[in-house]
């Protein structure tokens, strides 16, 4: 299935190759982690023509100016030119720092994304958003810039460990949730287990491509996908910053419970809805202890959101399922409210 530049293919080796057979590049890159290297490379290396490969270290603790130095110094000691290609193999961390590194080299060389997780797949690498974090601010240095391809391959999710594909998980339901109500019928009866990637990869993929498509630099509607990521952020944030690990996803799914309540304390959604997303929710991802954290804690770190302004939490709250409205000012007391709802 294609959609637009976007190629979703059982077969990344051949795709990649037939691109790069009618392309004269000059060099390829490819910029791999230790782990993308050891499970995601094998299944291209063999139709790759020459090229270099970049390693970093896999982890969001190295998407900083360091790494990106590391790489420019690689494709500058191997003269790499402006009709080079670099090759994104990993997930959105590789996609969103490999990105801003060949965004920015020579003012911009052409990238092709491999995501190889289903975060990267299904939401890093649609939308054109790169970039690196900054003393300790998450993608606070970046560019739009669209990959000249994207591919993806659900062979590669073969090797991803469960707890990361449950974190992907969220951001398609999120896309449900925001977008497709039909499909969130569908879905909220299944099992993690029964989950089919074949066509919820694809469909997750065209709900964000449209949204982005329509508004790419998010001065409206593209603040959907923000959607379970105001309170997600502030438990993440608050979580991380006292040394408890939790995944993207895992956070963002607490948070759709919270602004789903929110939604439903506003009367945008009844009862029945709001219980549904809960109880599919907690069928799927174990419950994040609240009860031993300072929600007054979590809310300092709402009041720092990038989206807020002029002091106002900015949220997304669902109108009815499948549609969204955005800059819904929280108060701090609703925000606590949540949290105590999310723990009861
Ligand atoms: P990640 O890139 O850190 O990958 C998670 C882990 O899985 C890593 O350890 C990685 O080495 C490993 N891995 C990757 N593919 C594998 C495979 N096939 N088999 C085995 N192991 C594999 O995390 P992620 O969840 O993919 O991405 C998170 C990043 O994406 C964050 O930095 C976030 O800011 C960014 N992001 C960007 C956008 C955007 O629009 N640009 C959107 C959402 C998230
Ligand atoms: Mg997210």
């Amino acid at each position: 299935m294609t959609i637009d530049n976007i190629i979703i293919t059982g077969n990344v080796s051949e795709v990649l190759n037939d691109i790069l057979n009618k392309e004269n590049y000059s060099k390829i890159a490819v910029l791999v982690d230790e782990n993308t290297l050891a499970h995601c490379y094998p299944l291209i290396k063999s139709n790759l023509p020459q090229h270099t490969l970049i390693q970093i270290k896999s982890g969001e603790i190295n998407k900083t100016l360091n790494t990106c130095t590391h790489v420019w110094q690689e494709l500058t000691d191997q003269s790499f030119d402006r009709k080079s290609l670099f090759i994104n193999l990993g997930g959105g961390v590789i996609g969103d720092l490999g990105g801003f590194c060949a965004g920015t080299y020579k003012r911009g060389i052409d990238f092709i994304n491999l995501p190889t997780t289903l975060l990267s797949q299904v939401d890093a690498s649609v939308g054109g958003k790169l970039g690196i974090d900054f003393n300790g601010f998450k993608n606070h240095i970046g560019l739009f810039q669209e990959p000249k391809n994207v591919l993806i391959d659900l062979n590669f999710l073969k090797t991803l460990p469960e707890q990361e594909l449950r974190s992907g998980f969220a951001e398609i339901l999120k896309h449900h949730l925001i977008a497709d109500r039909t499909g969130w019928e569908g879905l909220k009866h299944k099992t993690f287990e029964a989950m089919d990637w074949t066509t919820s990869v694809p469909h997750s993929v065209q709900i964000k491509h449209k949204i982005v498509t329509e508004d790419p630099h998010e001065s409206g509607l593209r603040k959907a996908l923000n959607f379970g990521h105001t309170i997600g952020h502030g438990i993440e944030s608050y979580l991380l910053n006292s040394g408890r690990a939790i995944l993207h996803g895992e956070a963002v799914a607490a948070g759709i419970i919270c602004e789903a309540y929110l939604s439903y304390k506003r009367e945008l959604i009844t009862e029945e809805e709001l219980n549904d997303i809960t109880q599919f929710i907690q069928s799927i991802y174990e419950k994040i202890n609240l009860s031993d954290l300072d929600r007054e804690e979590v809310c300092n770190y709402l009041m720092q959101d990038k989206k807020n302004r002029d002091n106002n939490i900015l949220a997304v709250l669902l109108n009815g399922i499948g549609s969204v409205v955005w800059d819904q000012s929280l108060d701090r007391q609703e925000s606590l409210d949540s949290l105590v709802f999310y723990d009861k």
